[in-house]
């Protein structure tokens, strides 16, 4: 089975790891560089990305994020990791970094609180032929996107919750709250075809 990473230094782990047995991945939980090297594949999970953007630094996993990412390893942000992959973010703290990757904007907390968090299904037709159902919780957006990504899913009124781009996935919502998995699915295919080449 494909051998696939959560960085597992603050955020919703745990559901990302269950999402993914639950498709047969052989899960680790990523916390140092050595971890890291012994995956094909990446989660960066919801969460707070200014947390999870500090403690990569602390663990020193931040530069090798950023090489594991240039050098083509698939990788799946949802929420917080969305953040954590966009090459540009609005309303980030001051000092605030992102692993980039995904030639996009994204704006933070873009829906309000906490209490304005919502849930709707989404046609995401290049990942799979029903509506994902989608968790928002203090979800951001991507408000502006490259010409090298693609999107793979938007509100009724147009804006982009869903991105990919070459070997990265950015979702601004949960699916691993929700007990969808077609979106890790569609990671994991991309996982098994790096193994490939
Ligand atoms: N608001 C969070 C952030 O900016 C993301 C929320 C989430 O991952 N559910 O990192």
């Amino acid at each position: 089975p494909p051998r696939v990473g959560v960085l597992a230094l603050q955020g919703d782990v745990r559901e990302h790891v269950a999402a993914l047995r639950s498709l047969g991945a052989e899960v680790v939980l990523v916390r140092t560089p050595h971890d890291l090297g012994t995956v094909d594949g990446l989660v960066l999970p919801g969460g707070e990305s200014t947390t999870i953007d500090k403690l990569s630094r602390i663990f020193g996993l931040r530069e090798p994020i950023r090489d594991r990412v240039a050098d083509g390893m698939p990788v799946l942000g949802t929420c917080a990791g969305l953040i954590l992959l966009a090459d540009r973010i609005v309303d980030g703290l001051p000092d605030q970094q992102t692993f980039g990757g995904l030639d996009v904007t994204v704006q933070r907390n873009a829906f309000g609180s906490q209490r304005d968090s919502f849930e709707i299904d989404l046609d995401m037709p290049l990942v799979c032929d029903d509506p994902v159902h989608a968790v928002f919780i203090r979800g951001p957006l991507v408000t502006e996107v490259g010409p090298s990504a693609t999107v793979l899913g938007a509100l009724p009124d147009g804006r982009v919750v869903a991105i990919e781009q070459d070997n990265l996935i950015g979702i601004a919502f949960h699916p691993e709250v929700a007990g969808e998995t077609r979106l890790h699915r569609h990671f994991l295919a991309r996982v098994a075809a790096g193994d490939a080449d």
